[in-house]
């Protein structure tokens, strides 16, 4: 049983942090091996491919030694910022963030000794009753060709783990169900874990195989919308996809990578217009704003924010902050800071990534990065996408029955202060 943080009861709305983008996985839910699969094929398509190609080149222009030794030196330096990814991740090892393979690997060992207690303590700190977020699920293994045999007992250990995190972490852990259009009765599903186990919103990830407005998801957006459950997307261009899909001739990734762009949202927010759609990673190309270059993602991500009232986008896994180039520090925080001061700003959600964003830095890294005293947002800012524009999201002001109904069967010691008003209106003796 865990102990109820000690100022649980005084804790107000106001006091919330919320992270709206999260996961709890380790490797007893987790499908690492496909994982690591994934990430291995994107290496050796995108990175290692012109990684290597640029070697050769290297060896065969070079007259000498020491030009050859030059060669190598630059294009360490180019591939510590662009072998790591698009987010152009610079740091030294000693700063223990860098990204790329060493971090997959180092994630990937974290994951297969990671307790779920090491996970859930970094998230939601004992000491910190104020931290709360939305872990999300992933159905990675509705994505694959062969599921491997354990595929259903990770899925119900992966549900159980959310289902019992949301018990244990009451008003504090929002888990969202992951809704993969090829799992049958997908729907009973849905209402399955968001009346009876929880469950506060759902998680879609195009890349794993189908397209936002997949017909097969129409009765679950319509579901949400009705039962004020928010959605969070996966919109950007990195992450996992989906091996399976693609027309014959086109390359999987490619084809099923095309599926998250933030602009695919515009049929379904047209369609389910009360429906909260949190675009996550904000289109995912921050840092490439940074930098300079042509980022079409983060535009349509800004263009449905203005269209439709009901999209949100959050800053997961923006690594821009991180850079041990200040300028590129200075550009991603000039430009978030003027969005969030605009007529946007109120659909701007805290987010990070983590466990996912693992591969990168700590959660605390991050999170300090952007928070006031020392990361690039003032205090003004950091709590209006940190908890003003989640409570929205979220419908927190006003909580939906079916969470209320899941929260009044819990020991109310363990209910924080805000909440327990909000399930028991009038006092406990008016409990129904
Ligand atoms: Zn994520």
């Amino acid at each position: 049983m865990v102990r109820p943080p000690t100022n649980l009861e005084s804790l107000t709305l106001d006091d919330l942090e919320i992270d709206c983008h999260c996961h709890v996985f380790n490797a007893r839910v987790f499908p690492v091996e496909a994982f690591l699969r994934m990430c291995l094929r994107r290496w050796a398509r995108d990175e290692l491919g012109p990684a290597a190609r640029a070697i050769a080149a290297l060896i065969k222009n070079a007259r000498t030694l020491t030009g050859v030794r030059e060669g190598a030196s630059l294009l360490l330096r180019d591939w510590q910022r662009e072998w790591v990814g698009p987010a152009g991740v610079d740091l030294a090892p000693s700063q223990g963030s860098q990204g790329g393979a060493n971090h997959v690997a180092a994630f990937v060992g974290s994951m297969l000794v990671a307790s779920d207690e090491d996970v859930k303590s970094e998230l939601l700190p004992p000491d910190a009753a104020e931290r709360a977020c939305t872990p999300l699920m992933m159905d990675l293994d509705s994505a694959l060709r062969e599921p491997p045999p354990d595929a259903e007992e990770r899925w119900q250990a992966q549900l159980d783990n959310c289902s019992r995190l949301a018990a244990e972490h009451a008003g504090r852990a929002f888990p969202f169900f992951a809704a993969h259009p090829a799992r049958p009765n997908l729907l009973g599903r849905v209402v399955d874990a968001l009346t009876r186990r929880g469950f506060y919103g759902v998680k879609i990830y195009p890349p794993l195989g189908h397209e936002p407005d997949d017909v097969r998801l129409h009765e679950v957006y319509q579901w949400c919308e009705r039962h004020r459950a928010p959605v969070t997307v996966h919109c950007s261009p990195v992450g996992v996809w989906s091996d399976l899909n693609a027309p014959t001739g086109v390359d999987p990734m490619r084809h099923n990578v095309a599926l998250a762009q933030p602009a695919n949202w515009r049929p379904v927010c047209s369609k389910f217009p009360q429906l909260h759609v949190n675009l996550a990673h904000f289109g995912g190309q921050w840092e490439a704003e940074t930098l300079g270059r042509d980022c079409p993602w983060l535009d349509q991500a800004v263009q449905m924010l203005h269209e439709f009232p009901n999209c949100f986008a959050d800053v997961s896994y923006h690594c821009a902050p991180l850079h041990a180039n200040p300028e590129v520090r200075d550009a991603y925080f000039r430009r978030l800071r003027q969005t969030i001061d605009s007529p946007i700003g109120d659909k701007v959600l805290w987010g990070t990534d983590y466990i996912i964003l693992r591969t990168r830095c700590r959660h605390d890294e991050f999170r300090s990065a952007f928070a006031p005293p020392s990361g690039g947002l003032g205090e003004d800012q950091f709590r209006r996408i940190s908890n003003h524009n989640p409570r929205r999201f979220l419908f927190l002001d006003d909580p939906p029955d079916r969470y209320l109904h899941f929260i009044r069967a819990l020991p109310p010691e363990t209910v924080p202060g805000w909440l327990k008003h909000a399930a028991h209106p009038s006092g406990p003796s008016a409990r129904r």
